[in-house]
């Protein structure tokens, strides 16, 4: 953590002091009553399920060595030998001390945000700039507006460049999110039909991913997506620097001739315009979804000055996160894609194409789960998906969640015959159906919302036929 005094952290944050003045530097953070050590200084944040004020008395006895709360704990024994900071907002607290670790450290920081890939592309960043520079990334997915400033107060003074992801659901979120981190250069990903449930329409997600550009100085950096129009729509509005990443369009770097080679290989072909150089790559996942991931990161790297030799060296250590696109090959000789992390109508649309790609295989399997938060059109977003389904070559389907119902109509709508359509309420059952029946040569793709659990499909089949 950057070293912040008490008073620093009474002056960020407006803090009244009480208790003793012992202390000369703030304690590293926690959050979390579950996980705090001794000598760490607890903020007593309130969420919507939970008020960390609740579990005030149990830290103080755990050894919480400060505390950030917004209502001083009853028995005054337990705290008056150590400094409290009394606030009206604990989590306006966390933020500005966030934002103070931040501006302290002064380095580049990369803010990342769109509709899909954050993560793996936050990864992807981290692991090609990891070729030149110490970096630091957000742990997990903390991207929120507890997240992000708790990873804030992550950094430490070694780190020469950070990367880190900035999460939405509701509009003025990112804007909130940017003002904290006060990035130095920004990567908008996408822009796609995810909380459609909480904006009138795509236009609107839009605008929400944009107002990353409101906090990016005029000589930061912005990294885009030439092939995504409402993306190359927002980057107009940044006067400063822009590089774009693509596959379709004429972009900074871009990649072409891809092919996936054997299953859960890509190799490809990428051009980078400024400097100008070229570069041939295997990576050892598949899917065009990837390609957008490794072409941003790539991008930011060159422009942070990693040379060719040290992103081909970069590029040979990608792996994609768990749950998100890793190929698993189990010992009964059948191949799991375990997507299971997330879903929603874009990315299922690209990772249905990729499996219509993918040769060699005995059967295609498809298990997919409902996406959440879509609205009300959330019926007709499942059914255009399941229309895919016919071009993927896959023979059997097996369907989770209410609203996936029309992913297996919208299926049998271009002749996908209903006797190879298997529908379950939960994941668990669809596990126990699939797990007596793929063998030897199959291929299946697990692909559904958080909330759908697909994870446990995998987590049986794997569990079930391991790899010794
Ligand atoms: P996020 O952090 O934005 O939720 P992740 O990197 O965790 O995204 O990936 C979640 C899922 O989104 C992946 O499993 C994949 O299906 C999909 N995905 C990832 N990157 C992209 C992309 N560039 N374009 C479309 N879909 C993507």
């Amino acid at each position: 953590m950057i070293e912040i005094s008490i008073e620093e952290a009474i002056k960020a944050t407006g803090a009244r002091a009480k208790g003793s003045s012992r202390l000369e530097k703030l304690p590293p953070i926690s959050i979390d009553s579950r996980t705090l050590q001794a000598g760490q200084c607890f903020v007593a944040l309130k969420g919507e399920r939970f008020d960390g004020h609740d579990f005030l008395e149990d830290v103080l006895r755990q050894g919480a060595a400060a505390i950030v709360c917004s209502q001083l704990p009853t028995d005054a024994a337990l705290w008056t030998d150590r400094p409290l900071l009394l606030v009206e907002d604990t989590t306006r607290a966390l933020q500005a001390l966030g934002n103070y670790a931040r501006r302290k450290w002064g380095k580049p920081l990369i803010a990342i945000t769109g509709s899909m890939g954050k993560t793996t592309t936050r990864e992807f960043t981290a692991a090609l700039l990891g070729q030149k520079y110490h970096v630091f990334q957000s742990p997990g997915n903390f991207n929120n507006h507890f997240g992000l400033p708790f990873s804030l107060l992550q950094l430490e003074l070694g780190h020469e460049i950070a990367v880190l992801e900035l999460g939405m659901n509701h509009a003025g979120e990112i804007r909130a999110l940017s003002r904290i981190c006060g990035p130095d250069a920004a990567i908008l990903t996408n822009v796609a039909e995810v909380h459609l449930e909480f904006f009138p329409d795509l236009g609107a997600i839009a605008e929400a991913k944009g107002e990353i550009i409101e906090n990016l100085p005029p000589q930061g950096t912005l990294f885009y997506n030439a092939d995504d129009p409402r993306v190359t729509r927002l980057a107009a509005r940044h006067s400063g620097k822009k590089v774009s990443f693509g596959l379709e369009n004429e972009a900074g770097v871009r990649i072409r001739s891809y092919d996936f080679t054997t299953p859960g290989e890509m190799q490809f072909e990428a051009a980078v315009v400024s400097p100008q150089w070229g570069f041939h790559a295997r990576v050892p996942f598949a899917g065009k979804h990837f390609l957008y991931n490794v072409a941003a990161a790539v991008a930011v790297a060159v422009a942070f000055g990693v040379s060719r030799e040290e992103v081909l060296q970069g590029l040979a250590q990608l792996k994609p996160l768990a749950m998100r696109g890793r190929f698993l090959q189990l010992s009964n000789e059948a191949t799991v894609w375990d997507d299971s992390y997330n879903s929603n109508p874009q990315a299922l649309r690209t990772v249905l194409d990729t499996v219509g790609r993918l040769n060699g295989f005995r059967r295609k399997i498809l298990a997919l789960g409902e996406m959440i938060e879509l609205g009300p059109a959330a019926a007709e977003l499942h059914r255009q998906a399941g229309r895919q389904i016919s071009r993927t070559g896959a023979c059997l389907l097996v369907t989770v969640g209410r609203n996936a119902l029309h992913i297996a109509q919208g299926a049998q709508e271009q002749g996908f015959p209903s006797y190879n359509i298997k529908h379950f309420d939960d994941s668990e059952q669809a596990a126990d159906f699939l797990s007596s029946r793929i063998g030897a040569g199959d291929f299946i793709l697990v692909k559904g919302s958080r909330g759908t659990r697909m994870d446990r499909v995998v987590a049986r089949l794997s569990g079930q036929h391991m790899q010794q």
